[in-house]
């Protein structure tokens, strides 16, 4: 089972997408302070510093260019996280500066629009460490502060939304910065406080989650070890039955016969269950199992699954046919291969009426090799196909017609081809047939 994930927005659970999103972001921001500079231009009558505006705006677009050239070559290098963090620090040092740039020259705190800093700081809020938080928020009200006093000593000019009528302005002065710095800092408060809550309560999910996967992985091994017990005596009692059946131990009557027969049948299915039962303990005892590959012919692990199922074709008239080139290989793990093919040729033959066929099929496509288990059988119902991979779920059709069942096997299977490192998909009509398609590289996929 994969780990779970750590609930931490303020590490960058996931920088590259949060980078990739500003800078989608930073996009549709140029556009729209491009339309609003050039219908402000062109239809309304304020008395803008409109180069500088059209110039801000023509930065940004190439610092955001120069973002997104470089984030895509960065993708391909996979920086560090630390280098990653850097380059995060300086997009957002840069959206603050023009945003500020911006609002100065359209007049500075009588511009309603300063208030789309609240959505910056939201952002670097729920992005950033309360500590790097505090930089941020602190040395932008210190700046508007600045600012301020500067306007106000006529220090710096002041490019007046309405005209040449200041007063007012300068009266308000006050007053509106005190609103727009409280309005920053509730807000950074606010959703660093929320994000806070949430991480306390991820962490809490995380404890609970780790404690629940521990109890799963301590019933696997109870039940590995249960299983383990419970087989050498049933397959001991099945191999008596199979001798009594064989005349080893002298003549039987017919009804004795018929007894041994049916027992031996019984005993023989709760050994399947057992395996299955076995094979799915074992899959989920580990995190990573551990396992080696060896380069497998692919045509001898196929005849050898056929001759383990000969037998129960030929008692349902079913015929076994393999279309695999001899010289076929795959760097696969022997074991986990035979789970996979034992468990869906099993299916096959148990889900199909008799004088039908079963097509195994192997072969070579591009860098996959591509495995095919076809069946002429009843089909699953399209409602079915999404539950046939979860653990327990028998379908409909599968309780009427056989009663032992585990309910385990696909969901086996499917574990053992993610941890070959194969892909897997199924086609199914009912009536028709069911055919299950695997792909695993060539070369394994590296590592195991
Ligand atoms: P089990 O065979 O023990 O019921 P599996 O996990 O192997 O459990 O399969 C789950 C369900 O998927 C089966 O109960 C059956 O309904 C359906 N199924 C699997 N393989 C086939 C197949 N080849 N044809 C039709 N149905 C299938």
């Amino acid at each position: 089972m994969g780990r779970i994930p750590r609930i931490d927005s303020s590490k960058y659970s996931d920088l590259t997408k949060v980078i990739g999103w500003f800078i989608t972001l930073r996009w549709i921001a140029c556009v729209g302070v491009l339309i609003s500079l050039l219908v402000v231009n062109l239809f309304l009558e304020y008395q803008f510093q409109f180069p500088i505006l059209y110039g801000l705006n023509g930065l940004l677009c190439v610092a955001n260019l120069v973002f997104t050239v470089y984030f895509r070559a960065i993708k391909k290098r996979n920086l560090s996280h630390s280098e990653m963090i850097v380059f995060f620090n300086v997009q957002i040092c840069c959206d603050y500066v023009l945003l500020f740039l911006v609002v100065y020259f359209t007049g500075f705190l009588e511009n309603p629009f300063t208030f789309y800093f609240v959505f910056h700081v939201m952002l670097t809020s729920f992005i950033f460490s309360a500590d790097v938080l505090i930089i941020y928020v602190g040395a932008l009200i210190a700046v508007f502060a600045g600012v301020m006093v500067l306007e106000y000593y006529h220090i710096v000019p002041h490019y007046s939304l309405s005209g040449s009528n200041t007063e007012g302005y300068f009266r308000l002065i006050g007053p509106r910065m005190v609103g727009l710095c409280s309005t920053l800092g509730i807000s950074a408060y606010l959703i660093s406080s929320i994000k806070q809550r949430l991480e306390e309560k991820g962490a809490k999910v995380e404890v609970e989650l780790n404690r629940y996967m521990h109890l799963d992985k301590l019933k696997s091994n109870f039940i590995l070890q249960v299983t383990h017990e419970l087989r050498g005596p049933i397959a001991a009692m099945n191999g008596y039955h199979e001798m009594i059946l064989r005349g080893v131990s002298g003549e039987v009557n017919a009804k004795t016969m018929e007894l041994v027969r049916k027992a031996n049948r019984r005993t023989g299915n709760l050994l399947t269950i057992i395996d299955e039962m076995i094979d799915f303990a074992y899959m989920k005892s580990e995190d990573e199992l551990k396992y080696e590959r060896t380069e497998l012919n692919m045509k001898e692990v196929i005849d050898g699954n056929f001759d383990v199922f000969m037998s129960f074709a030929e008692q349902r008239n079913i015929e076994l046919i393999a279309i695999c080139p001899q010289e076929l290989t795959l760097s696969s793990n022997r074991d986990l291969l035979n789970i996979v093919f034992s468990n869906l040729i099993n299916n096959a033959i148990k889900y199909s009426p008799e004088h039908t066929k079963i097509i195994v099929e192997a072969y070579r496509e591009n860098n996959e090799i591509h495995l095919v288990i076809k069946d002429q059988g009843y089909g699953i119902e399209p409602p079915e196909m999404d539950k046939i991979f979860e653990e327990f779920y028998r379908a409909r059709k599968a309780r009427e017609l056989e009663r032992d069942g585990t309910g385990l096997g696909l969901s086996i299977v499917k574990r053992a081809i993610e941890v070959l490192k194969g892909r897997m998909t199924v086609y199914s009509e009912v009536n028709e047939g069911t055919a299950f398609h695997i792909f695993f590289p060539v070369d394994g996929g590296g590592n195991g």
